[in-house]
This record gives C-alpha cells, sequence and structure tokens, in this order.
C-alpha cells in the first residue's frame, strides 16, 4: 500500500503570517510515522513556505501552472518557475479551474504534460456536479476525465500522478460524500486504472477532496482505496489541519 497524503488546498486564502503559523505548528507535531503532508499555495506564498516549512514535515504546492515553457503569456506562471520557488506538486484540472475558468479536458491534458516535463508531481483532480450525480452519471464523466489525460499521454510513460475524487457538490459545501460513496468512486478509478497497468493502479494515491475535516476524516481514509485527502476549508487552520493528518495513520 503507498504512504496516505494529506494534501491542503488554500484556494485564494492564506496570508505570510498563516505560512509562519503553519511553520511553527508542524515543527514539533507529532505526526503517524507513515503520512505525506503538504499545502498548496497562492503563488506569492511559495518561496516563503518553501523556506519556513524547510524544518518540518510540509511539502510546499501550487493550484495550477501554464501549459507553456515560457514566453509571452502575460499573467501565466510556468512549472519551471514553481519548482524554482520549492514547488513539489501542482493541482491541475481542478474543478474551480474547469468551471469558472473554461479548462476543459485538453487543458488539463496540457498542463499534466506541462508539470510532468519539469518534474513537478500533478495532483489531478476529478469529480461530478451533483446535476451529473442525480442523472446516474457519475463514474462517465469522473472517468471519461481520467481517460482523457491516461490516453493523451500513452500508457508506456507510467505516469507520476496522483489522482483526487472531488465530488464539485461537496466542495465548500459543508455534504461530504460517504465514506461507502466515495469508495464507490474510488473503486471505480481503481478498477480502470488496472485496466492500464496493473502496478500502476497499485502505486497511484487517490485522495478524496470535499469538506473533510477532522471529524470525518478517519472513517474517509478507512475506505481500501481512498489514499488520503485534499482538504480546502480545514487546511486554512493549523490545528485542524494537523488532526486530519494525524487521523492518517
Ligand atoms: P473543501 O474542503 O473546502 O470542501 O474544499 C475541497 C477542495 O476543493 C480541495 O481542493
Amino acid at each position: 500500500m503507498s504512504t496516505p497524503l494529506i494534501a491542503g488546498n488554500w484556494k485564494m486564502n492564506g496570508s505570510l503570517s498563516l505560512v509562519e503559523d503553519f511553520a511553527r505548528g508542524f515543527a514539533d507535531a507529532t505526526l503517524p510515522e507513515c503520512v505525506d503532508v503538504a499545502l498548496m499555495v497562492p503563488f506569492p506564498y511559495l518561496e516563503a513556505a518553501g523556506r519556513a516549512w524547510g524544518d518540518t514535515p510540509l511539502v510546499v504546492g501550487a493550484q495550477t501552472l501554464s501549459d507553456r515553457p515560457a514566453g509571452a503569456f502575460t499573467g501565466e506562471v510556468s512549472g519551471e518557475m514553481l519548482k524554482e520557488l520549492g514547488a513539489r506538486l501542482v493541482l491541475v484540472g481542478h474543478s474551480e479551474r474547469r468551471i469558472l475558468f473554461g479548462e476543459d479536458d485538453a487543458a488539463v491534458l496540457a498542463r499534466v504534460r506541462a508539470a510532468l516535463a519539469c518534474e513537478l508531481t500533478p495532483v489531478l483532480c476529478l469529480g461530478e456536479t451533483l446535476e451529473e450525480r442525480d442523472a446516474g452519471r457519475t463514474e462517465a464523466v469522473v472517468l471519461g476525465q481520467l481517460e482523457a489525460v491516461l490516453e493523451g499521454l500513452g500508457v508506456g510513460e507510467r505516469p507520476r500522478l496522483v489522482l483526487a475524487y472531488e465530488p464539485v457538490w461537496a466542495i465548500g459545501t459543508g455534504r461530504t460524500a460517504s465514506p461507502e460513496q466515495a469508495q464507490a468512486v474510488h473503486g471505480a478509478i481503481r478498477a480502470r486504472l488496472t485496466d492500464y497497468c496493473a502496478s500502476l493502479a497499485e502505486d497511484m494515491r487517490i485522495l478524496y477532496g470535499g469538506s473533510m475535516k477532522a471529524a470525518n476524516a478517519a472513517e474517509l481514509l478507512a475506505q481500501p482505496d481512498i489514499d488520503g485527502g485534499l482538504v480546502g476549508g480545514a487546511s486554512l487552520q493549523v490545528d485542524d489541519f494537523l488532526a486530519i493528518c494525524q487521523s492518517a495513520g
């Protein structure tokens, strides 16, 4: 079994003082022996986070990247720039990017490629809306998003990806998928990965995201195909996030 990963996503929140709070809170925190912990922070805080969290288990990640390596793309940020500032992971295809910023499967694939090209680990987010779930299309949507990337990359590559299943209706709503609902989708993702490559399926971490908090993390993380969490709101408080990390042991 792979090491669980608890990743926080600050979205467009946080501050330099919150970076310092996490440095203090995680400096001598007691964590389970076997857990990876990361925080995806806004671009302007990457460098400070890289510096402040050097003596903690916190790994620094970013929330998106350009699909281009460099050039006249005003306002964009490349993977190499993120790496230079200490990021090791980057979210790709978060539903807020897909829905609010029009990133379709082709745009998501291009960003996954850009991340892999500079050895950043993409955390590829997948998830259905409430309308899609109510129409019985959850698996079709989620597996379609996954296949768009796997087929685009080609099986031979054995991509160094992390997946995150985040039902859109559970994000920021306080309405968490039940452990059974989440496991059903995670199981379907794992089965589809197995069709591609059995060892890839075994190694790839599939995180759950959507109103995860200290009170529900343990039972979600106990599901056989849930290998960690992607945490929004509850990653903005040191104690809340630490409690989630501790429940991954
Ligand atoms: P919440 O934990 O606030 O629901 O956000 C989940 C999320 O979108 C993480 O990427």
